[in-house]
Protein backbone atom coordinates (compact mmCIF):
# COMPACT_ATOMS: atom_id res chain seq x y z
CA UNK A 1 0.00 0.00 0.00
CA UNK A 2 1.53 3.58 -0.43
CA UNK A 3 0.72 5.91 2.63
CA UNK A 4 1.00 9.21 3.11
CA UNK A 5 1.94 10.28 6.77
CA UNK A 6 1.11 13.74 7.57
CA UNK A 7 2.95 14.66 10.92
CA UNK A 8 6.23 13.36 11.79
CA UNK A 9 5.78 14.22 15.22
CA UNK A 10 5.66 10.32 17.78
CA UNK A 11 2.76 9.47 16.31
CA UNK A 12 3.61 10.34 12.38
CA UNK A 13 7.03 8.92 13.10
CA UNK A 14 5.80 5.68 15.13
CA UNK A 15 2.83 5.03 12.24
CA UNK A 16 5.60 5.07 9.77
CA UNK A 17 8.00 2.94 11.13
CA UNK A 18 5.54 0.32 11.94
CA UNK A 19 4.26 0.52 8.67
CA UNK A 20 7.55 0.98 7.02
CA UNK A 21 8.01 -2.71 8.98
CA UNK A 22 5.13 -4.19 7.59
CA UNK A 23 6.26 -3.58 4.13
CA UNK A 24 4.42 -0.60 3.06
CA UNK A 25 5.52 2.26 1.30
CA UNK A 26 5.64 5.64 3.37
CA UNK A 27 5.69 9.24 2.86
CA UNK A 28 6.03 11.10 5.59
CA UNK A 29 5.51 15.36 5.32
CA UNK A 30 5.85 17.83 7.99
CA UNK A 31 5.02 21.68 7.57
CA UNK A 32 7.90 22.36 10.12
CA UNK A 33 11.77 23.19 8.53
CA UNK A 34 13.01 21.01 10.67
CA UNK A 35 12.64 19.49 14.19
CA UNK A 36 12.22 21.61 16.43
CA UNK A 37 14.22 21.42 19.65
CA UNK A 38 14.06 22.51 23.71
CA UNK A 39 10.30 22.80 24.86
CA UNK A 40 8.83 21.80 27.77
CA UNK A 41 8.49 18.57 30.26
CA UNK A 42 6.63 15.62 28.36
CA UNK A 43 6.47 12.04 29.92
CA UNK A 44 7.07 8.13 28.82
CA UNK A 45 5.58 5.65 30.42
CA UNK A 46 7.27 1.98 30.64
CA UNK A 47 5.04 0.81 28.16
CA UNK A 48 5.39 3.56 25.38
CA UNK A 49 9.68 3.48 25.98
CA UNK A 50 9.07 -0.40 25.03
CA UNK A 51 7.48 -0.27 22.31
CA UNK A 52 10.19 2.87 21.12
CA UNK A 53 12.76 -0.04 21.82
CA UNK A 54 10.97 -2.45 19.68
CA UNK A 55 11.31 0.16 16.68
CA UNK A 56 15.24 0.72 17.23
CA UNK A 57 14.39 4.07 18.73
CA UNK A 58 15.55 2.45 22.45
CA UNK A 59 19.09 4.20 22.74
CA UNK A 60 18.10 7.50 20.85
CA UNK A 61 15.21 8.08 23.46
CA UNK A 62 17.36 7.00 26.56
CA UNK A 63 19.67 9.69 25.42
CA UNK A 64 17.45 12.70 25.66
CA UNK A 65 15.43 11.44 28.87
CA UNK A 66 16.44 10.78 32.91
CA UNK A 67 13.84 8.09 35.05
CA UNK A 68 11.11 10.04 36.54
CA UNK A 69 11.41 11.09 40.53
CA UNK A 70 8.52 10.19 43.36
CA UNK A 71 5.71 12.58 42.93
CA UNK A 72 4.42 13.81 46.47
CA UNK A 73 1.07 14.78 46.45
CA UNK A 74 0.71 17.67 48.94
CA UNK A 75 -2.66 19.90 50.28
CA UNK A 76 -2.09 22.98 52.37
CA UNK A 77 1.43 21.58 52.81
CA UNK A 78 0.27 18.28 54.23
CA UNK A 79 1.19 15.35 52.66
CA UNK A 80 -1.70 13.10 50.12
CA UNK A 81 0.24 10.46 49.43
CA UNK A 82 3.19 9.63 47.10
CA UNK A 83 3.08 8.13 43.59
CA UNK A 84 5.84 6.03 42.76
CA UNK A 85 6.04 5.81 38.52
CA UNK A 86 8.23 2.99 37.86
CA UNK A 87 9.28 3.12 34.66
CA UNK A 88 8.81 6.46 33.51
CA UNK A 89 10.97 8.78 31.89
CA UNK A 90 10.97 12.34 31.10
CA UNK A 91 12.28 14.26 28.61
CA UNK A 92 12.05 17.88 26.83
CA UNK A 93 9.25 17.65 23.82
CA UNK A 94 11.47 18.94 21.60
CA UNK A 95 14.19 16.85 22.23
CA UNK A 96 12.52 13.87 21.92
CA UNK A 97 10.19 14.61 19.13
CA UNK A 98 13.54 15.72 17.32
CA UNK A 99 15.18 12.50 18.15
CA UNK A 100 12.51 10.40 17.23
CA UNK A 101 11.47 12.01 13.68
CA UNK A 102 14.98 12.16 12.71
CA UNK A 103 15.22 8.40 13.75
CA UNK A 104 12.45 7.68 11.51
CA UNK A 105 13.86 9.66 8.88
CA UNK A 106 16.85 7.15 8.96
CA UNK A 107 14.13 4.36 7.65
CA UNK A 108 11.40 6.25 6.03
CA UNK A 109 11.63 9.10 3.13
CA UNK A 110 10.39 12.34 5.36
CA UNK A 111 9.75 15.54 3.38
CA UNK A 112 10.13 18.41 6.21
CA UNK A 113 8.96 21.93 5.24
CA UNK A 114 5.92 20.17 3.00
CA UNK A 115 2.50 21.25 4.27
CA UNK A 116 -0.37 19.50 3.12
CA UNK A 117 -2.63 21.65 1.91
CA UNK A 118 -5.37 19.66 0.50
CA UNK A 119 -7.46 16.15 -0.33
CA UNK A 120 -9.28 14.74 -3.26
CA UNK A 121 -10.56 11.42 -2.31
CA UNK A 122 -11.55 8.92 -4.99
CA UNK A 123 -13.06 5.19 -4.78
CA UNK A 124 -9.55 3.75 -5.55
CA UNK A 125 -7.11 6.10 -4.34
CA UNK A 126 -6.25 9.74 -2.61
CA UNK A 127 -4.90 12.52 -3.69
CA UNK A 128 -2.80 14.85 -1.74
CA UNK A 129 -1.97 18.59 -2.54
CA UNK A 130 1.23 20.15 -0.99
CA UNK A 131 1.58 23.94 -0.53
CA UNK A 132 4.36 24.14 -3.18
CA UNK A 133 2.37 22.91 -5.68
CA UNK A 134 2.60 19.64 -6.22
CA UNK A 135 0.41 16.40 -5.74
CA UNK A 136 0.39 12.72 -5.80
CA UNK A 137 -1.34 9.78 -5.17
CA UNK A 138 -1.74 7.76 -1.66
CA UNK A 139 -4.22 4.43 -1.35
CA UNK A 140 -4.12 5.89 2.43
CA UNK A 141 -3.46 9.66 4.19
CA UNK A 142 -2.71 9.03 7.91
CA UNK A 143 -3.47 12.50 9.71
CA UNK A 144 -0.71 12.59 12.75
CA UNK A 145 -0.63 16.31 12.56
CA UNK A 146 -1.51 17.02 16.21
CA UNK A 147 -4.26 18.79 18.46
CA UNK A 148 -5.17 21.64 15.32
CA UNK A 149 -5.08 18.90 12.21
CA UNK A 150 -5.31 20.32 8.69
CA UNK A 151 -6.27 16.42 7.67
CA UNK A 152 -9.41 16.55 10.22
CA UNK A 153 -10.41 19.93 9.42
CA UNK A 154 -10.09 19.15 5.36
CA UNK A 155 -12.24 15.75 6.34
CA UNK A 156 -14.36 16.51 9.40
CA UNK A 157 -14.86 20.23 9.52
CA UNK A 158 -14.17 22.24 12.20
CA UNK A 159 -12.37 21.64 15.17
CA UNK A 160 -14.95 23.35 17.86
CA UNK A 161 -17.38 20.63 17.62
CA UNK A 162 -14.85 18.33 18.84
CA UNK A 163 -12.66 19.83 21.52
CA UNK A 164 -13.51 19.63 24.96
CA UNK A 165 -12.92 22.49 27.03
CA UNK A 166 -13.50 23.00 30.50
CA UNK A 167 -12.38 26.93 31.11
CA UNK A 168 -8.95 25.51 33.10
CA UNK A 169 -5.64 27.00 32.07
CA UNK A 170 -1.99 25.89 32.31
CA UNK A 171 0.66 28.15 33.10
CA UNK A 172 3.88 26.62 31.97
CA UNK A 173 6.97 27.53 33.53
CA UNK A 174 10.52 26.90 33.37
CA UNK A 175 12.84 27.85 36.54
CA UNK A 176 16.21 27.45 36.79
CA UNK A 177 17.81 25.15 39.31
CA UNK A 178 19.61 27.49 41.38
CA UNK A 179 16.42 29.76 41.62
CA UNK A 180 13.62 27.29 42.37
CA UNK A 181 15.75 25.76 45.48
CA UNK A 182 13.78 22.38 44.80
CA UNK A 183 14.28 18.58 45.11
CA UNK A 184 12.19 15.89 43.51
CA UNK A 185 8.90 16.20 42.25
CA UNK A 186 5.53 17.15 43.76
CA UNK A 187 1.61 17.65 42.68
CA UNK A 188 -0.33 20.31 45.07
CA UNK A 189 -4.08 19.53 44.68
CA UNK A 190 -6.35 22.56 45.18
CA UNK A 191 -8.00 24.36 46.07
CA UNK A 192 -8.42 27.05 43.14
CA UNK A 193 -5.67 25.37 41.46
CA UNK A 194 -3.04 22.38 40.66
CA UNK A 195 0.41 22.17 39.84
CA UNK A 196 3.45 19.37 38.93
CA UNK A 197 6.64 20.37 39.61
CA UNK A 198 9.32 18.45 37.91
CA UNK A 199 12.88 18.48 37.05
CA UNK A 200 14.03 18.37 33.31
CA UNK A 201 16.77 15.60 32.17
CA UNK A 202 19.92 16.87 33.16
CA UNK A 203 18.58 19.05 36.50
CA UNK A 204 19.14 22.61 34.88
CA UNK A 205 15.45 23.99 35.15
CA UNK A 206 12.52 22.86 36.92
CA UNK A 207 8.91 23.06 35.39
CA UNK A 208 6.38 24.41 37.02
CA UNK A 209 2.97 23.91 35.14
CA UNK A 210 -0.12 25.13 37.07
CA UNK A 211 -4.05 25.22 36.22
CA UNK A 212 -6.40 27.18 36.94
CA UNK A 213 -10.08 27.53 36.76
CA UNK A 214 -10.10 31.02 35.50
CA UNK A 215 -12.83 32.28 34.11
CA UNK A 216 -12.66 34.39 30.55
CA UNK A 217 -11.16 37.26 32.16
CA UNK A 218 -8.49 35.56 33.84
CA UNK A 219 -6.34 34.58 31.01
CA UNK A 220 -3.76 36.94 30.42
CA UNK A 221 -0.51 35.73 32.51
CA UNK A 222 -0.51 38.36 34.44
CA UNK A 223 -3.55 37.91 35.96
CA UNK A 224 -2.72 34.39 35.78
CA UNK A 225 0.49 34.64 38.39
CA UNK A 226 -1.34 35.88 41.89
CA UNK A 227 -3.00 32.01 41.06
CA UNK A 228 -0.01 30.45 41.29
CA UNK A 229 1.22 32.27 43.89
CA UNK A 230 -1.21 31.29 45.81
CA UNK A 231 -1.12 28.11 45.67
CA UNK A 232 2.62 27.89 46.14
CA UNK A 233 2.23 29.68 49.14
CA UNK A 234 -0.47 27.46 50.83
CA UNK A 235 2.06 24.75 50.64
CA UNK A 236 5.19 26.36 52.84
CA UNK A 237 8.11 27.61 52.78
CA UNK A 238 9.56 24.98 50.20
CA UNK A 239 8.15 26.77 47.36
CA UNK A 240 9.32 30.10 48.09
CA UNK A 241 12.46 29.70 45.39
CA UNK A 242 9.50 29.18 42.69
CA UNK A 243 7.32 31.54 44.51
CA UNK A 244 9.79 34.73 44.17
CA UNK A 245 10.91 33.40 40.79
CA UNK A 246 7.82 34.04 39.00
CA UNK A 247 7.28 37.72 40.45
CA UNK A 248 10.80 38.39 37.92
CA UNK A 249 10.36 35.61 34.77
CA UNK A 250 10.15 37.31 31.83
CA UNK A 251 6.36 37.36 30.71
CA UNK A 252 7.48 36.44 27.27
CA UNK A 253 8.79 33.28 28.42
CA UNK A 254 5.87 32.16 30.33
CA UNK A 255 3.54 29.81 28.25
CA UNK A 256 -0.45 30.00 28.78
CA UNK A 257 -2.84 26.98 27.37
CA UNK A 258 -6.52 25.87 27.37
CA UNK A 259 -7.26 22.48 28.43
CA UNK A 260 -8.40 20.87 25.30
CA UNK A 261 -9.15 17.34 24.34
CA UNK A 262 -9.97 15.83 21.18
CA UNK A 263 -13.32 14.02 21.01
CA UNK A 264 -14.81 12.71 18.25
CA UNK A 265 -17.21 9.93 16.99
CA UNK A 266 -15.02 8.91 14.19
CA UNK A 267 -11.67 8.75 12.92
CA UNK A 268 -11.95 8.07 9.56
CA UNK A 269 -13.52 8.66 6.37
CA UNK A 270 -12.79 6.66 3.05
CA UNK A 271 -9.41 6.66 2.72
CA UNK A 272 -8.57 9.03 5.22
CA UNK A 273 -7.86 8.39 9.11
CA UNK A 274 -6.42 10.32 12.11
CA UNK A 275 -3.99 9.42 14.72
CA UNK A 276 -2.48 10.50 18.14
CA UNK A 277 -3.25 14.10 19.03
CA UNK A 278 -5.38 14.75 15.76
CA UNK A 279 -7.84 12.21 16.69
CA UNK A 280 -8.25 12.41 20.32
CA UNK A 281 -5.10 14.46 22.17
CA UNK A 282 -6.05 14.14 25.94
CA UNK A 283 -4.38 17.53 27.01
CA UNK A 284 -0.56 17.94 27.66
CA UNK A 285 -1.40 17.72 31.43
CA UNK A 286 -2.34 13.85 31.43
CA UNK A 287 1.61 12.98 30.53
CA UNK A 288 -0.01 10.20 28.87
CA UNK A 289 0.10 11.86 25.06
CA UNK A 290 2.89 9.88 23.76
CA UNK A 291 1.30 7.02 24.94
CA UNK A 292 -2.19 7.52 23.61
CA UNK A 293 -0.41 8.43 20.30
CA UNK A 294 1.57 5.05 20.24
CA UNK A 295 -1.20 3.58 20.74
CA UNK A 296 -2.89 4.61 17.82
CA UNK A 297 -0.44 4.52 15.93
CA UNK A 298 0.97 1.29 16.27
CA UNK A 299 -2.67 -0.53 16.88
CA UNK A 300 -3.14 1.20 12.91
CA UNK A 301 -0.34 -0.52 11.62
CA UNK A 302 -1.18 -3.79 13.31
CA UNK A 303 -4.65 -3.76 11.82
CA UNK A 304 -3.67 -2.43 8.48
CA UNK A 305 -1.23 -5.49 8.23
CA UNK A 306 -3.81 -7.56 9.67
CA UNK A 307 -6.42 -7.39 6.17
CA UNK A 308 -4.32 -4.97 3.87
CA UNK A 309 -6.84 -5.39 1.59
CA UNK A 310 -10.05 -4.46 3.22
CA UNK A 311 -9.03 -1.24 4.29
CA UNK A 312 -12.51 -0.36 5.97
CA UNK A 313 -12.91 -2.73 8.17
CA UNK A 314 -9.00 -2.87 9.27
CA UNK A 315 -9.78 1.17 9.90
CA UNK A 316 -13.08 -0.05 12.06
CA UNK A 317 -10.73 -2.78 13.80
CA UNK A 318 -8.16 0.20 14.83
CA UNK A 319 -11.04 2.26 15.66
CA UNK A 320 -13.05 -0.26 18.02
CA UNK A 321 -9.27 -1.45 19.85
CA UNK A 322 -8.35 2.23 20.76
CA UNK A 323 -11.17 4.26 21.39
CA UNK A 324 -11.98 2.47 24.92
CA UNK A 325 -7.99 2.91 26.57
CA UNK A 326 -8.43 6.10 25.03
CA UNK A 327 -12.00 7.13 26.46
CA UNK A 328 -10.87 6.45 29.57
CA UNK A 329 -7.51 8.74 29.53
CA UNK A 330 -9.58 11.77 28.55
CA UNK A 331 -12.12 10.97 31.45
CA UNK A 332 -9.29 10.05 34.02
CA UNK A 333 -7.65 13.24 33.16
CA UNK A 334 -10.41 15.51 32.98
CA UNK A 335 -12.13 14.17 36.22
CA UNK A 336 -8.85 14.87 37.91
CA UNK A 337 -8.22 18.22 37.12
CA UNK A 338 -11.66 19.26 38.03
CA UNK A 339 -11.52 17.13 40.89
CA UNK A 340 -8.31 18.26 42.21
CA UNK A 341 -8.83 22.04 41.80
CA UNK A 342 -12.50 22.19 42.86
CA UNK A 343 -13.57 23.81 46.26
CA UNK A 344 -15.09 21.02 47.99
CA UNK A 345 -12.14 18.57 47.25
CA UNK A 346 -13.02 16.55 50.67
CA UNK A 347 -15.95 15.61 49.55
CA UNK A 348 -14.60 13.76 46.00
CA UNK A 349 -11.81 12.53 47.72
CA UNK A 350 -12.97 9.05 47.69
CA UNK A 351 -13.43 9.49 43.45
CA UNK A 352 -9.98 10.36 43.59
CA UNK A 353 -7.94 7.48 43.63
CA UNK A 354 -10.74 5.69 41.49
CA UNK A 355 -9.90 8.18 39.33
CA UNK A 356 -5.81 7.26 39.83
CA UNK A 357 -6.42 3.75 39.40
CA UNK A 358 -8.24 4.23 36.31
CA UNK A 359 -5.41 6.12 34.25
CA UNK A 360 -3.02 3.82 35.92
CA UNK A 361 -5.32 0.52 34.37
CA UNK A 362 -5.34 2.48 30.94
CA UNK A 363 -1.93 3.00 30.84
CA UNK A 364 -0.58 -1.23 30.23
CA UNK A 365 -3.67 -0.90 27.71
CA UNK A 366 -3.51 -2.57 24.40
CA UNK A 367 0.23 -1.15 22.13
CA UNK A 368 0.72 -3.94 20.51
CA UNK A 369 4.85 -4.70 21.71
CA UNK A 370 6.06 -6.57 19.61
CA UNK A 371 9.76 -6.48 18.33
CA UNK A 372 8.62 -6.65 14.78
CA UNK A 373 5.56 -6.90 12.61
CA UNK A 374 5.79 -10.42 11.31
CA UNK A 375 3.06 -12.33 11.82
CA UNK A 376 4.82 -15.13 14.81
CA UNK A 377 5.34 -12.20 16.58
CA UNK A 378 1.55 -10.78 17.02
CA UNK A 379 0.22 -14.24 17.31
CA UNK A 380 -0.24 -13.24 20.83
CA UNK A 381 -1.59 -9.88 20.71
CA UNK A 382 -4.18 -10.06 17.81
CA UNK A 383 -6.82 -13.26 18.44
C1 LIG B 1 4.41 23.01 19.82
C2 LIG B 1 3.95 21.85 20.72
C3 LIG B 1 4.39 21.79 22.03
C4 LIG B 1 3.98 20.76 22.87
N1 LIG B 1 4.45 20.74 24.12
C5 LIG B 1 4.12 19.73 24.94
C6 LIG B 1 4.64 19.66 26.24
O1 LIG B 1 5.42 20.53 26.64
N2 LIG B 1 4.31 18.64 27.05
C7 LIG B 1 3.46 17.66 26.59
O2 LIG B 1 3.17 16.74 27.36
N3 LIG B 1 2.94 17.68 25.36
C8 LIG B 1 3.24 18.70 24.53
N4 LIG B 1 2.72 18.73 23.28
C9 LIG B 1 1.82 17.63 22.86
C10 LIG B 1 2.61 16.35 22.58
O3 LIG B 1 3.69 16.64 21.73
C11 LIG B 1 1.68 15.34 21.93
O4 LIG B 1 0.61 15.03 22.82
C12 LIG B 1 2.35 14.00 21.62
O5 LIG B 1 3.70 14.17 21.28
C13 LIG B 1 1.66 13.32 20.45
O6 LIG B 1 1.69 14.18 19.35
P1 LIG B 1 1.35 13.88 17.84
O7 LIG B 1 2.46 13.20 17.15
O8 LIG B 1 -0.01 13.28 17.71
O9 LIG B 1 1.22 15.41 17.33
P2 LIG B 1 2.29 16.59 17.38
O10 LIG B 1 3.40 16.34 18.30
O11 LIG B 1 1.51 17.84 17.56
O12 LIG B 1 2.90 16.56 15.89
C14 LIG B 1 2.14 16.97 14.77
C15 LIG B 1 3.08 17.31 13.62
O13 LIG B 1 2.28 17.60 12.46
C16 LIG B 1 2.85 18.69 11.75
N5 LIG B 1 1.80 19.34 10.94
C17 LIG B 1 0.73 20.06 11.36
N6 LIG B 1 -0.02 20.46 10.33
C18 LIG B 1 0.59 20.00 9.19
C19 LIG B 1 0.29 20.09 7.80
N7 LIG B 1 -0.80 20.72 7.32
N8 LIG B 1 1.13 19.49 6.91
C20 LIG B 1 2.23 18.83 7.34
N9 LIG B 1 2.55 18.71 8.66
C21 LIG B 1 1.75 19.28 9.58
C22 LIG B 1 3.40 19.59 12.86
O14 LIG B 1 4.44 20.43 12.37
C23 LIG B 1 3.91 18.57 13.89
O15 LIG B 1 5.29 18.26 13.73
C24 LIG B 1 3.08 19.76 22.40
C25 LIG B 1 2.65 19.81 21.05
C26 LIG B 1 3.07 20.84 20.21
C27 LIG B 1 2.62 20.87 18.76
Amino acid sequence: MRVLVVGAGIAGSVASLSMRQAGHEVTVVDAIAEPYRGGYQIQLDQTARQLLEGLGAGDVVAEVSAASPDIRILRKGRSLGRLRPVGYRLARRGELVSAVSRYAATVVPVRFGCRLASIEQRAEQVVAHFDDGTSDTFDLIVGADGLRSTVRRLVFGADDPFFYRNGYRSVWIDVPADAAQHEGADLLAGPGATAQIFPYPGKEEVLLLTSLSTGEYRSETGRLLPGVRQLLNANGPRFNGLRDYTHIVDPDRIRVTRFTQVRMPRWHAGRVVLIGDAAHCVDPLSGSGVHASLLSARTLADELRTTPRNLEAALCRYEARVRPSVKLLQHATAGLLEGLIGRHLRERLGAIPELLRATANAIPATIPRSRSLNRGNLAGINP
